[in-house]
């Protein structure tokens, strides 16, 4: 291990971010990286732990082999370090960007509350892996003439796509929207994560062999009978966005809409892509968002970058306790997450708060009816507030798979909450020849899963079809 007493000497340091006041006024990420010397003490931190937590399954779900690439950083070799986090995943950029890094949360270190800044050492790593042009297709020069389709293009059928054409496998991705890239594209903002960074890969996948066919919605566009008349094998990665519904009085009065449909607009007119419906801005408004996840968050910042006149998020849930660094934790799990930092940018939030429907005057709404909850969750008598409101979002989560179409075609069965029915060994569902990963398998869950799945579904889909795979697990 490259700087035995690293973690004694330095203290954690991680990439800074533009103030909010400035950040609000564009789309664009917002990290301000820290400089190679600074990243390479950070790398230096890392101890040489006999069980390094942060890799194990509860640090990374792509099992990324952090302690060996931060001795690499901190040895200056950033290639190697390159080569060895591409070895377990595929995307590094996006996740070095946007996962909430259980890996900090299970870092030694964090017993002090300063983990190794893994993240930002993730997202350092494959930035300059991308600027000194280390990243080029890997074409392979066999083929095995099987045939397989993949089904969505978030990160979930991104992964699988790229591992099976390496695999040597003809793959084919249909993407019922414009462009590939899932939630990433659609429904993560641009300040966490720019659209480039999708762009690129899918570029180089297409380099690989991968083909895109953009614009199908399978189960509506294409039949799914003739699609599975078509491959050797099929992997449905299709996500999990059919959202939740809080069925409140006054939902259908104009200005309240869920949050995906107000995202996916923003994302698309920032890619100068069509925008089709009634159009949500928020602009001059005072915006309520009902939620306290990651999809609500996003509609915080989404909303401030639109010119938002004031933004307040309610949530169920108690204040989280401030750490001692005195960053509140959010939000609860993973205790340390660090993406969400839209609420900094001036959101005011209530917390332990209800609610109880929705006020209108000629049609539109005016105000959020709302009240506190006592440790059941339940509303206390006597605590009834109203926020006054023009655009009111629901950001409550996501009940599973959209069923029309795809799904009822495939006859494919679901369990109790809507997801797709398959062991995470084997990941087979129970139509012939039929697979799933991803968001569509274990519900709305992180870009990291994602991948996981991604890798793990392709290697069992290699062994399917081939008897056996070289492909890592
Ligand atoms: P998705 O990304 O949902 O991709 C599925 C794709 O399949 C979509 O492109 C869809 O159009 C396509 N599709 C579906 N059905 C069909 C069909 N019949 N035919 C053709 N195409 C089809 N996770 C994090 O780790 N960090 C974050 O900061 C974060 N922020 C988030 C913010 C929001 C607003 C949301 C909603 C989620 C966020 N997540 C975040 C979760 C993360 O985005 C998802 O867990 C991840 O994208 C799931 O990947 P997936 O490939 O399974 O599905």
């Amino acid at each position: 291990m490259g700087k035995v007493t690293g973690f004694l000497e330095y203290d954690r340091q991680e990439q800074k971010y533009q103030l909010a006041g400035e950040r609000v006024r564009h789309f664009r990420e917002f990290t301000l990286p820290l400089d190679d010397n600074d990243l390479k003490k950070q790398a230096g931190r890392c101890m040489d732990c006999g069980i390094p937590f942060c890799h194990g399954p509860t640090g990374c779900p792509v099992n990324n082999q952090i302690p060996d690439w931060n001795d690499l950083v901190w040895q200056n070799d950033w290639e190697e370090a390159a080569r060895n986090l591409h070895s377990t995943n595929n995307f590094p950029e996006f996740t070095g960007r946007i996962c909430p890094a259980p890996c900090e949360e299970a870092c030694t270190l964090n017993l002090e509350n300063q983990p190794v800044a893994i993240k930002t050492i993730e997202q350092a790593i494959a930035d300059k892996a991308w600027e000194m042009g280390w990243i080029k297709p890997e074409i392979v020069s066999f083929s095995t003439g099987k045939r397989v389709a993949v089904i969505g293009s978030g990160p979930a059928g991104l992964a699988a796509a790229q591992q099976l054409a390496r695999a040597g496998h003809e793959v084919h991705v249909y993407e019922r929207e414009a462009k590939p890239g899932g939630l990433l594209r659609y429904g993560i903002p641009d300040f966490k994560m720019e659209k480039y960074h999708i762009d690129r890969r899918v570029k180089q996948m297409e380099a690989e062999g991968v083909v895109f066919h953009c614009g199908v919605n399978v189960g509506v566009d294409k039949n799914f009978a003739s699609l599975h008349n078509e491959y050797d094998a099929v992997l449905f990665a299709g996500g999990a966005e059919d959202p939740r519904n809080p069925n409140l009085p006054g939902q259908d009065l104009a200005g309240v809409h869920f949050a995906m449909p107000y995202l996916t607009q923003s994302n698309k007119r920032l890619g100068q892509e069509d925008v089709t419906g009634e159009p949500i801005l928020a602009a001059g408004k005072h915006v309520v968002v009902i939620g306290g996840g990651d999809t609500a968050s996003d509609c915080v910042g989404t909303a401030f970058r639109q010119g938002a006149l004031s933004v307040t998020q309610l949530d169920i849930r108690p204040k989280p306790p401030e750490r001692e660094d005195k960053l509140t934790v959010w939000p609860y799990w993973p205790t340390k997450m660090r993406t969400s930092s839209s609420q900094a940018e001036g959101a005011e939030r209530e917390f332990q708060a209800a609610t109880l429907g929705i006020e209108g005057k000629k049609g539109k709404v005016v105000g959020v009816q709302c009240a506190r909850v006592d440790e059941k969750r339940q509303p206390i008598a006597g605590s009834e507030f109203i926020l006054k409101a023009d655009l009111v979002f629901l950001a409550i989560g996501f009940a599973g798979s959209v069923k029309e179409g795809l799904l009822d075609q495939s006859g494919v069965a679901l369990d109790r909450r809507g997801n797709v029915v398959a062991s995470d060994q084997d990941y087979k569902t129970t139509s012939e020849k039929v697979f799933v990963a991803g968001d569509m398998r274990r519900g709305q869950s992180l870009v990291v899963w994602a991948i996981r799945e991604g890798r793990q579904a392709a290697r069992a889909i290699d062994e399917y079809l081939t008897g056996s795979s070289n492909l890592p697990r």
